[in-house]
């Protein structure tokens, strides 16, 4: 039977959403100044069209300025980074977002480090990663997906999360290093576990507090779980499941959910957990960059 606490990062991320959008109404009123986000896309993949298609509609729900520029799928990276450019150049965008994954023809690290760090509400420029692993965050954009586990994790546990440890799975540089950094700011001893982990469930077994970033389809059982602790699963994969003998396709994390919430004291869904925290959480940092380009204080 099911103890633990399920996290409603749907509801959470409704909550910020309405705070940011009272806020930019706030910031239009006082400044004139209206937040402007731009998400380039380019090729067809239809994960990344759905992603893109929430970030537009979000954004547009918050007041900002939305706008998205779809490129080919066979766009040549001169183009890519000529737009890149025209961006960072205009003054009416504030944040800018590429969506990843690229072509493969295209270098995904030469077009993300163009973005201007000020712009970069992704956080996946050197000098915002700088920033986040100096603890130095004040006018540093954190990685989306990280920031919402740790907005999450502080509601159960705190602000102050010394004492406890934390196991982190998965060392993506868009998950897992960024949200050890933030795990090791708030005091917490982190461990980050891999693909090259010896006895992954006995670290796991440690763990106050779990965050699953894999890609791995309910990897993470219940008894790897210690008794209370917190676990958020970042994953999202797709499974064929049959119900009715048809078969079906749904969404599931990297945490069997069921056997885990046996155990923990409280645990995210997915769908309906991480995922929307992520978008809030890039309209958040694109708030923030507006503010920061007009010189008001945050
Ligand atoms: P990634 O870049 O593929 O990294 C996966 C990490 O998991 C790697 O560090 C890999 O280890 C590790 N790993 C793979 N198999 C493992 C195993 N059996 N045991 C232990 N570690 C293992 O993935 P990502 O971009 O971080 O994304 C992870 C998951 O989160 C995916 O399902 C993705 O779709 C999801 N995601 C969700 C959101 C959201 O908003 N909800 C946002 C981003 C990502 P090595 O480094 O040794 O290869």
């Amino acid at each position: 039977m099911a103890t633990a606490l399920r996290i409603d990062g749907k509801a959470k991320a409704a909550e910020l959403s309405a705070e940011i959008t009272r806020k930019t109404a706030s910031l239009l009123q006082d400044h004139g100044v209206i937040p402007g986000l731009a998400v380039v896309i380019a090729g067809e993949d239809p994960a990344s069209q759905v992603y893109v298609r929430n970030k537009k509609r979000t954004a547009e729900s918050c007041g900002f300025k939305s706008i998205q520029h779809t490129l080919p799928g066979d766009v040549s990276q001169e183009r890519l980074l000529e737009l890149v450019d025209e961006l960072n150049t205009d003054d009416s965008v504030h944040g800018i977002l590429v969506q990843l994954p690229l072509p493969t023809h295209l270098d995904e690290q030469v077009v993300t480090q163009a973005i201007l760090p000020s712009k970069d509400v992704d956080g996946f420029h050197f000098v915002n990663i700088g920033k986040l692993t100096s603890g130095n965050t004040d006018d540093a954009f954190v990685p989306c997906t990280p920031a919402g586990c740790m907005l999450m994790i502080e509601d159960q546990l705190g602000e102050d999360l010394s004492g406890l440890e934390a196991v982190v799975i998965g060392r993506s540089n868009i998950v897992g290093k960024p949200m050890a950094s933030l795990l090791l700011q708030r005091n917490a001893t982190v461990t980050v576990t891999h693909s090259r982990t010896r006895d992954l469930p006995e670290v796991v077994r440690r763990a106050d507090i779990v965050v699953a970033a894999v890609g791995r389809a309910n990897l993470v059982a219940g008894d790897w779980i210690k008794p209370g602790a917190v676990v958020i699963d970042v994953g999202i994969n797709r499974v064929e499941v049959t119900v009715d003998g048809e078969t079906k396709s749904r969404l599931t994390g990297d945490v069997d959910y069921d056997s885990v919430a046996e155990v923990a004291a409280a645990i995210t869904p997915v769908p309906g957990g991480v995922g929307p925290m992520t978008i809030v959480m890039l309209m958040a940092n694109t708030l923030r960059a507006a503010k920061f380009a007009n010189g008001l204080a945050l």
